[in-house]
């Protein structure tokens, strides 16, 4: 082991922001906390939801330093919208120490006993910060008693306490907690700007990485900053010297596009053996099928947004050469049986997880869809024998 992986501190540690400008991809929610906080209009409970990794508990925390910070000079006597960092609050909270910050992981602590412990801490004041601030996170985990107990503290609050809620079910959550907070659904984080996140980073890290590799990465985290930085996490301690889309397909278990368009064409055009032996091929170099069968319902749907607005074939994440891969396909193959493979291809993403064997699950599923999947459905057999009958009879009246 080398002195430079001994010290290696996981992306998302690292690079976790401190700040609400840090935080990337939530204009939305760090304009309205900003706002909040400007005008001193803060509620005493927030809901923060949205997948996981695009910034629940590091905004959460954030708000906490914004709302105890006391400045450089330790004179600020409101809250911050942009906390220093440097204040014994903002320090301590950072470090996890703060005791007026309390942080409780609701999936480990679903109790009743639990939440009663911190209702019961509610009727002392901060021992030092401007507020007790009380963030829980997977809030949804909690038991039907356990909410009940939190709800009667949630109506009447001291003006001291602040509450945050993360969650990414919102829908488990009891309406009458929601009714309490004001709610900020976190979206998944665009394309573009986890791109550029990535691209700093690595400039920060030293590492020397092509825009495909990037745009993977991006791709694979769908929207999730911290799924994306692992698996970054993942290239950078795998890789050796530049890194490019091929190692990093390779590490991360993934076919290359062009693999998955070769397959498309084969499964389509009934060339099952050739589709066997690339699935093969792919699966001894170690590439997932479960990443497979999800790569041909992309492609999939990219083919029949393009069938039916041609427009839209610029907007899709490709470069050229597979845009027009995209364009054959979609002049080639008719909306019903896309939809047919669209269908088969889910119905196969169930299956093959309920299969031992993942080779011959994929193999199974592709077959099936090159069979059924070319073959006419009952709206193209009825044109059919319509188009035979009419034929038929200009014959007759001929
Ligand atoms: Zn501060």
């Amino acid at each position: 082991m080398t002195d430079n992986q001994k010290t290696y501190k996981v992306l998302a540690r690292k690079y976790r922001p401190n700040t609400l400008e840090e935080l990337v991809g939530q204009d939305v929610l760090v304009n309205t906390i900003a706002n909040a906080i400007k005008t001193n209009r803060l509620a005493h409970a927030y809901v923060f939801t949205g997948i996981r990794g695009v910034g629940k508990t590091s905004t959460a925390r954030i708000f906490a330093k914004s709302l105890n910070c006391i400045g450089p000079d330790g004179k600020a006597t409101e809250p911050q919208i942009k906390p220093c960092g440097v204040c014994e609050h903002c320090r301590a909270i950072a470090e996890d120490r703060d005791i007026d910050v309390i942080e409780m992981d609701a999936a480990s602590r679903t109790g009743v006993d639990d939440i009663r412990e911190i209702i019961d801490s509610v009727q002392y004041k901060p021992a030092s910060a401007r507020y007790k601030v009380y963030i829980i996170d997977e809030v949804h985990m909690l038991s039907k008693s356990a909410f009940n107990a939190l709800l009667k503290t949630l109506e009447e609050p001291p003006a001291y306490v602040k509450f945050i809620f993360a969650t990414t079910e919102i829908r488990k959550v009891p309406a009458t907690v929601l009714s309490r907070c004001q709610r900020f659904d976190l979206p998944r984080v665009d394309m573009d700007v986890l791109c550029n996140h990535f691209k700093h980073i690595c400039e920060m890290e030293n590492v020397n990485i092509d825009e495909a590799s990037i745009q993977l990465i991006a791709k694979m985290a769908d929207g999730s900053v911290r799924d994306g930085l692992s698996f970054l996490d993942q290239v950078i301690s795998n890789c050796e010297g530049d890194i490019s889309v091929e190692k990093v397909s390779k590490i991360l278990g993934l076919a290359s596009k062009n693999v998955i368009f070769d397959l498309y064409d084969y499964i389509m055009g009934a060339k099952i053996s050739d589709a066997i032996n690339l699935v093969n091929e792919q699966y001894n170099m170690g590439v997932d099928p479960v990443l497979i069968l999800t790569d041909l319902l992309e492609i999939t749907h990219f083919i029949t947004r393009v069938k039916i607005s041609p427009n839209s074939l610029t907007t899709l994440p490709l470069i050229p050469k597979e845009q027009e891969r995209i364009k054959d396909l979609a002049n080639k193959l008719s909306i019903s049986v896309l939809a047919r493979v669209w269908q088969m291809l889910l119905k196969g993403l169930d299956e093959i997880k309920k299969v031992p064997n993942l080779l011959s699950a994929i193999e199974m599923i592709l077959i099936r869809i090159s069979y059924i999947g070319m073959m006419p459905g009952p709206a193209e057999i009825l044109e059919k024998i319509e188009n035979q009958n009419s034929s038929e009879l200009q014959k007759k009246n001929s």
